[in-house]
């Protein structure tokens, strides 16, 4: 059995259908990408999953338990992550406190985000750091990183929960192209070493061919392919999608 089972799910927003009837599944230790032009579904399938927005219909399982209709707090426990986007306030705090607040917001009942609890964390979230690559820079304030360094720590604050399955949305957005490819090689090395999967978004065909070992395609919230690189480069709905002919 699949580790994700995602079953003719559709969204609707007034009268726009995001998401009209999609089905696909997602193994274990595979990176999966979600491809598709901008206004495809592709956030509205994520949010779905992670239950920020409830399916009009159809049936989300992991490990098959239903996800829809939980909540997303209850999701991400089960073993559904998804980057955290550092937020403004948190830029202040350092690079490890930013991580032991996410591990807190996972083992603690209460969100006392900034009780001296979080200092439990510090071992574990020094952890997370090493295997991004960011131990070196722990006590470093947010603030003064590099961008692709924050998105670094993104990700290892996504790993809080130790997921079962990551979702991240655009990771590379707004990053050069060495930095990409940085990130995503990270990402694999990531999916490989822990044997999670990773469901995510990316505009760059190079990176989605060169680090995904499948992808599926979504144009107008429908799927219109699914497969390997190759599968997908030659597929003529996706040409057409993407280069009209
Ligand atoms: P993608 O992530 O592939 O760019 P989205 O899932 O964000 O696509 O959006 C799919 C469609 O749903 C688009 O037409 C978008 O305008 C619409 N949409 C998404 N979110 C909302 C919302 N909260 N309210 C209204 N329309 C939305
Ligand atoms: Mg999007």
């Amino acid at each position: 059995m699949s580790l994700l089972q995602v079953r003719n799910i559709s969204k609707s927003f007034g009268g726009v259908q995001a998401v009209a009837g999609i089905s696909f599944d997602v193994a274990a230790g595979e990176l999966l990408a979600l491809i598709g032009p901008n206004g495809a579904g592709k956030s509205t399938t994520f949010n779905m999953v992670g239950g920020q927005l409830a399916a009009s219909s159809g049936s989300v399982k992991l490990d098959g338990h239903e996800l829809v209709g939980m909540r997303p707090r209850d999701i991400w426990r089960l073993g559904v992550g998804r980057t955290f986007q550092i937020a403004a306030t948190f830029a202040s705090l350092t690079v490890v406190e930013n991580v032991q607040m996410a591990l807190l917001s996972h083992r603690s009942r209460i969100y006392s985000w900034f009780s001296r609890a979080a200092n439990e964390y510090r071992s574990e979230a020094m952890e997370l750091l090493a295997q991004v690559g960011m131990a070196a820079q722990a006590d470093r304030p947010c603030s003064e990183l590099a961008y692709g360094d924050v998105k670094r720590v993104e990700l290892a604050m996504g790993l809080a929960n130790d997921p079962k399955l990551l979702l991240m949305d655009e990771p590379t957005a707004g990053m050069a192209p060495q930095e990409r490819n940085d990130l995503m090689a990270l990402t694999k090395r990531l999916v490989v070493d822990r044997g999670m999967a990773v469901l995510f978004t990316e505009h760059s065909m190079d990176v989605v061919f060169a680090y995904a070992d499948r992808m599926i395609v979504l144009a107008r919230g429908k799927l219109i392919a699914e497969g390997s690189a190759q599968e997908i480069r030659n597929h003529p709905k996706v040409q057409e999608v993407y280069f009209g002919s």
